[in-house]
């Protein structure tokens, strides 16, 4: 457990997360519009999206079985009944003057998301709630000068919002928690978890309570911070700015405020409103959604390999450790990627150390996907695979990788090509020690007066003359009995 360290104590910080998720699907929430991002301005609208007077909205089904879905992958509970409710206030981007969306009655209750923290501590988040709602339209300032510019597109696209308990105390596990639901969503095919373009969003309640205390603080809401960095940056700042107001003897507002990345603060944007300021009432143009066991277990039965299945499965199937579990499964083109990459040959072990290092280290630098990675699965189990046998060493195995980089050659032929197989000729090994050995007696001489540091500078000096391609390990046995002679 961590604490803020205070002048007056520890104080611990209290977080529960929002998360709107956008819900692939062809068409919106509530109209046959097409729900996909972008397009040109207000080319995805219908007029129930554009709230005219008379529209009637229609339950796309589509969105129901992805809610279920979500809800099941999150293991969470799926209500048979839920209902819809107008959640009213104003945008200018909001035409309807309301929000659709689930208050009372969610499609889906109570469920539980684990993450790891990098102490390898295992933690359970639970889930409050899952709820479907409409999407707001989207204003552009920055379009004509002295305008403000409104594209509905987004108007009416499902989301689902997923609300945390207040289980989360740090930095790194709010990071964590996004990235496990993220990873969630994008399995079961309920989100494209695209966060730079909005289709994943978080808002952050903070609150500091003193160290051992039950009842919460004030707590402050972040909205729509939509990258994992940011939401670890915007708890950071937040939890500061609260501690220090808090050893002040000040109060914490409760309000919303924004987290501007660019000058590292939060500023107020406003005070934060209540439930009932909203005037929550049940949508009279929507019937209740009912939901039956037989489609709720339907849907179970169509989920597929879940993040926490696939790392338990890595490490029970192939051996690997937690951490590298962890991070490989977070990704299904990770798992594929490394299980094509362990067929052509590549030890599990090796092949998540590879990719973990040199395959993931390229793809950042380059800041690419794996599906778009120069180097394909098959060419890195089959390069891992020549460290496995003995062919090369792992050192000649990162300059064949560079090669890769630059030529779609299998990683055999580079090594033949370069003449970079491991030297298993003995005798050819023994010549070169021998002659060492000759040319530099006094390093002999005191190597056998018990100046066994000399042998690391004896092997140094093979390696340089074998170009690295002799095994260290013969390269030692070899030299130990020449020098003990
Ligand atoms: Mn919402």
């Amino acid at each position: 457990m961590s604490f803020l360290r205070g002048e007056e104590g520890d104080w611990e910080v209290v977080v529960g997360m929002e998360i709107h998720a956008q819900v692939l699907t062809r068409s919106k929430l509530f109209s046959g519009s097409d729900a996909s991002f972008g397009g040109s301005p207000n080319g995805h609208v219908s007029l129930v999206d554009a709230g005219m007077p008379g529209m009637l909205p229609v339950l796309n089904a589509a969105c129901v079985k992805q809610a279920i879905r979500a809800g099941l992958a999150l293991g969470a509970e799926i209500n048979g009944r839920s209902l819809f409710a107008r959640k009213h206030y104003f945008y200018p981007d909001l035409p309807q003057g309301y929000q659709i969306s689930q208050y009372e009655s969610p499609i889906v209750g109570r469920g539980c998301v684990k993450i790891e923290t990098e102490s390898g501590e295992e933690k359970e988040i639970r889930i409050e709630r899952a709820h479907l709602e409409q999407d707001a339209g989207k204003s552009l300032h920055d379009q004509k000068p002295g305008a403000s510019l409104i594209d509905l597109n987004r108007s009416g696209v499902a989301l689902l919002e997923i609300v945390s308990f207040p289980d989360l105390r740090s930095a790194e596990e709010c990071g964590l928690y996004m990235s496990k639901v993220r990873s969630i969503l994008r399995a079961v095919g309920v989100c494209d978890g695209n966060m730079a373009e909005g289709s994943l969003r978080a808002d952050v309640n903070l609150s500091l309570r003193r160290r051992g205390e039950e009842a919460l603080g004030t707590r402050t809401e972040m909205k729509n911070l939509n990258s994992v960095k940011f939401i670890r940056q915007a708890v950071e700042l937040e939890s500061r700015r609260q501690l220090e107001l808090l050893e002040r003897g000040e109060e914490v507002l409760q309000e919303t405020r924004l987290f501007d990345p660019v000058k590292g603060e939060t500023r107020a944007m406003r005070s934060k409103e209540e439930a009932h300021d909203y005037r929550y009432f049940p949508c009279p143009d929507l019937l209740p959604v009912l939901v039956s066991e037989e489609e709720i277990e339907e849907e179970r039965r169509l989920l597929p390999e879940l993040p926490d299945e696939r790392r338990a499965r890595l490490m029970s199937e192939y051996g690997l450790g937690r951490y590298e579990a962890v991070v490989l499964s977070e990704e299904s083109e990770f798992v594929n990627y490394f299980e094509e990459a362990v067929g052509e040959g590549g030890s599990g072990k090796l092949v998540a150390n590879w990719m973990l290092s040199e395959l993931f280290g390229l793809l950042n630098k380059r800041d690419i996907g794996i599906e778009s990675s120069p180097i394909a699965s098959k060419r890195l189990g089959l390069l891992v695979g020549l460290i496995g046998e003995g062919v090369i060493s792992g050192k000649v195995g990162k300059q064949v990788f560079a090669k890769m980089l630059d030529e779609d050659t299998l990683p055999s032929a580079i090594v033949k090509r370069e003449g970079w197989e491991v030297m298993s000729d003995v005798s050819v090994l023994e010549d070169i020690v021998e002659k060492l050995m000759s040319d530099h007696s006094d390093q002999v001489a005191s190597y056998r007066g018990g100046k066994e540091k000399v042998l690391g500078w004896f092997v140094g000096q093979v390696m340089k003359e074998t170009r690295g391609t002799a095994s260290p390990e013969e390269v030692n046995r070899v030299l130990k009995e020449k020098l003990q002679g």
